[in-house]
């Protein structure tokens, strides 16, 4: 293949369908319906290319991708072809059948979520009654087969505090790794904002939790900790730099360089039915628009730091700026970051209800095992 370097990953977005509902889910306020997702022959086809263009790793996501029937025959294909498999899961169906069909089909690693280490506030977020006790067993299960622990806790206004009982369960239950994550104000997080984002003082806090964890623990787990735009002075990487190191496939197989692309106006994203991998990362529109720094505006542009967060976040300039060509506001040298810092003070003082993601009765996931 010629071109540009592939991607190192491909974040298959199996379903948008899921038992929990989230309001800081990163999926799109428009959730795709099960009726438009790709077929299995269409998936295995993708998992065939991606391997073909170099891609090192596959992350199966969703929604929650145990709700395919079909996930461990696409899991086998691309354990098959030598890909590294990750599957992203909520847990609560993750019981005996589901796990050793997994480790049948070769999986390299499952990151487990928790909405909170409180069992009610966990189960309260999630909108589903009993799923702290299910992650729990399903924690164990994991544990008992061998592969390495990741649990993932989405850290937030009504939640911060309890930082230091988070890291203590991922230690009880012998995690080999704990990300500790901000919400990320996207998608239905960015409708909550006023519910959930922290406090400078919090996040202060928080920050200084994580790393006496993390020196206390050295050696024994690894804490990954991801911080919210709102209160830094630069923004991140976002996905390594658009279209750089991941190619995002949402349920119904369109391309993108992740998954809030599809918020950008203006952009007509290919699709995996009639174009392949190869092209759409080498010659789509999509993915040239904004890759590297030929595209940048000032202050970006003569900006040290341009290849080294890539100008931060396309999508979070066209939500807080409706410009998905200015400088991501979450730099303080963007003539626009004064936005980040009225969120902020917005935020303080607000006492706004969530509103949880929803899917239609008839598209709510019902559980099934693989080859059920
Ligand atoms: S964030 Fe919550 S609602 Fe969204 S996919 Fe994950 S578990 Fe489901
Ligand atoms: S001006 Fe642009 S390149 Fe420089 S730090 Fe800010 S966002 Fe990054």
């Amino acid at each position: 293949m010629t071109g540009f370097p592939p991607p190192m990953g491909l974040i298959a977005e199996l379903t948008h369908r899921c038992p929990l509902s989230c309001p800081y889910c990163s999926n799109p306020m428009e959730l795709e319906r099960a009726a438009a997702e790709l077929d299995t022959e269409g998936w295995l086809s993708v998992l065939d290319q991606a391997a073909e263009i170099g891609i090192l790793q596959v992350h199966f996501t969703g929604g929650e991708p145990l709700v395919r029937r079909d996930l461990v025959t696409l899991l086998a294909r691309a354990t098959g072809l030598g890909l590294y498999s990750n599957i992203i899961t909520s847990g609560v169906t993750l019981d005996d059948r589901m796990m050793a069909a997994l480790i049948g089909a070769g999986v390299d690693h499952i990151q487990l979520s928790f909405q909170d280490v409180d069992p009610s506030e966990n189960d309260h977020l999630g909108a589903s009654p009993g799923a702290f006790a299910k992650k729990q067993a399903a924690a164990a299960r994991i544990r008992a087969s061998g592969l390495p622990l990741t649990l993932n806790f989405v850290v937030h206004r009504g939640n911060a505090s309890r930082i230091p009982q988070m890291i203590a369960m991922a230690e009880e239950l012998q995690a080999d790794r704990t990300e500790i994550a901000h919400v990320q104000y996207y998608g239905w997080g960015l409708v909550n904002r006023a519910a959930l984002l922290p406090s400078r003082i919090q996040l202060e806090a928080a920050t200084v939790e994580v790393e006496a964890a993390r020196a206390r623990l050295q050696g024994r787990m690894v804490i990954d900790y991801v911080v919210p735009d709102y209160h830094a002075a630069r923004p991140k990487a976002c996905m390594g730099g658009w279209a750089r190191r991941f190619i995002n496939i949402s349920p119904s197989g369109r391309a993108m360089p992740c998954h809030a692309a599809e918020t950008l106006p203006g952009f007509s994203f290919p699709s995996v039915r009639d174009t392949s991998l190869n092209e759409i990362w080498n010659q789509s529109d999509a993915f040239l628009r904004f890759r590297g720094t030929g595209w940048m505006p000032e202050p970006c542009r003569s900006c040290e730091r341009q290849e080294v967060d890539w100008g931060g976040c396309r999508c979070q300039a066209f939500a807080l700026l409706g410009d998905m060509n200015a400088t991501d506001p979450a730099c303080e040298l963007s003539p626009h970051h004064a936005v980040m810092q009225a969120a902020v003070s917005e935020s303080e003082s607000a006492q706004t209800p969530f509103k949880f993601r929803r899917m239609t009765k008839q598209d709510a996931a019902q559980p099934e095992l693989a080859g059920s």
